[in-house]
């Protein structure tokens, strides 16, 4: 099995500010040496590890669309939510482990399924590993449009990298306050964050293309409205609105249900309500918001969790 190195792909990156072969590629900064079995704070190590490949058809219907999206989940995670529902592959690491051949491979049979997209699932901390891939597969025949669905706490340096290989950007907008993404993702820098890298997404990717009911290029936003938060929500829509109006699509969820460590924790451990979700889409409409979508009251369950069972990870041996 051919290793990927994280280091050697970080030092062909004049973009990126390396030192040593540090690990810089979230904001977090760890400047640990991955290709060398050390850890930073997403546990990440330096192959690509995937947890399950899948055909999802249960994203917003622009990625989905008829077919379903040709889903590649990652493990590991460099926020590890509270909350977060895929804490098997996110806090626990489930997962295996593949070379960007390997990697490519998958892409490319994800493709042979006659998926709408290829859509990869919290990708940030293999972004090197990824793109080599996507470059393998692409050589190879690889035409589906690339979703990049990500929480968005990245670096803008990594997004400038990604632009040439991803058509449709998919990032979270989790938090407006400070003391919220502290206290939830380990975060407290995320909306400065989140929010560059956003800005970047949308200029790497330009105005959102649709065809046929599909997203073929740009920028959908995701916003999981949280338990007790939802004057928070109201302004990351503001804000998104001020910033971006029509050049992006919204995508206000209502599917939050307490998971992982949730249930210890006071403001997390219950459902939305209707009548906080109602309260954002009202904002929502009231701001003349186009382009949005929103979800119904029967989205918040864990029957939609995906069993993370490493399916079509390895090689089927004939
Ligand atoms: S990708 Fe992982 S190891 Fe690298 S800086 Fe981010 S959290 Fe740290």
């Amino acid at each position: 099995m051919q290793l990927i190195c994280i280091k050697w792909l970080i030092i062909d990156w004049s973009a990126i500010d390396i030192k040593n072969g540090e690990c810089l590629l979230c904001p977090r900064r760890c400047k640990i040496d991955r290709s060398h079995d050390e850890r930073g704070f997403c546990g990440a190590g330096a192959q690509a590890k995937v947890a399950l490949v899948s055909i999802h058809k249960w994203e917003e219907p622009c990625i989905s669309g008829k077919k379903g999206a040709g889903t590649v989940f990652f493990s590991h995670c460099n926020l590890r939510c509270e909350f977060c529902q895929n804490y098997a592959i996110s806090a626990r690491g489930y997962g295996v482990e593949v070379d960007a051949a390997r990697l490519a491979e998958i892409f490319l049979e994800q493709q042979g399924r006659a998926v709408e997209c290829l859509e990869l699932v919290t990708p940030t901390h293999y972004a090197p590993i990824i793109i080599e891939a996507l470059k393998r597969a692409r050589a190879s025949g690889l035409n589906l449009p690339v979703v990049y669905n990500t929480n968005a706490y990245e670096s803008i340096e990594i997004i400038d990298a990604l632009s040439e290989y991803v058509d449709v950007f998919l990032p979270d907008l989790k938090y407006f306050s400070d003391d919220a993404a502290g206290k939830y993702s380990h975060a407290p820098d995320y909306f400065h964050f989140a929010t560059a890298a956003i800005k970047k997404m949308t200029a790497v990717a330009g105005p959102v293309i649709m065809e046929n009911g599909l997203m073929k290029k740009g920028v959908l936003v995701r916003h999981l409205i949280l338990p007790w938060l939802y004057k928070d929500s109201i302004k990351i829509v503001e804000w998104l609105w001020a910033t971006f109006g029509s050049d992006i699509y919204i995508s206000l969820m209502n599917q939050y249900t307490p998971a992982h460590n949730a249930f210890s924790i006071s403001k997390l451990n219950r459902k939305l309500t209707t009548y906080e979700y109602q309260k954002v889409v009202d904002a929502a409409l009231e701001l003349g918001i186009e382009n949005c979508f929103i979800q119904e009251k029967s989205a918040s369950s864990t029957d939609f969790i995906p069993n993370f069972d490493g399916k079509g990870v390895l090689p089927v041996k004939l």
